[in-house]
C-alpha cells in the first residue's frame, strides 16, 4: 500500500488519467488569458495536459477543448499563442529535434 497517492487528472489531449504532478497545469486568468500554473496554487479552475507535443497540439487545436474544460470563452488566437508558450517551455527533451537541416 502506498501511503502517498498523487491525485489523478485527465489530459486534455489524450484523455487518459495521470498523476497530477506529472502534467502541465494551466489556468485562465481574468477570463481573457491563459497562464502556466507551475506551483499549482492559483485558485482558478485548472486544466491539464501531458508533456507531450502530440497532446499539446491536440488539446490546443481550436478553442473548444480549452474553453469547455475551463468553462471560458477564449478566442482561438489566445489559445494558439499559449500553445506556442507551452511547446517552448514544457515539451520533453526527447521530442525536441535539431532543426539544422530543415
Ligand atoms: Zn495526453
Amino acid at each position: 500500500m502506498k501511503s502517498k497517492k498523487s491525485p489523478m487528472r485527465q489530459c486534455l489531449g489524450c484523455r487518459y488519467l495521470f498523476p497530477k504532478n506529472t502534467l502541465i497545469r494551466f489556468v485562465c486568468r481574468a477570463g481573457e488569458t491563459l497562464v502556466l500554473e507551475e506551483l499549482q496554487k492559483l485558485p482558478e479552475r485548472g486544466a491539464y495536459v501531458c508533456r507531450s507535443m502530440s497532446c499539446i497540439e491536440y488539446a490546443f487545436r481550436g478553442a473548444k477543448r480549452v474553453n469547455t474544460s475551463l468553462k471560458v470563452k477564449l478566442p482561438v488566437s489566445v489559445i494558439e499563442e499559449f500553445k506556442q508558450t507551452v511547446l517552448e517551455k514544457e515539451v520533453i527533451a526527447d521530442e525536441k529535434t535539431e532543426t539544422a537541416n530543415s
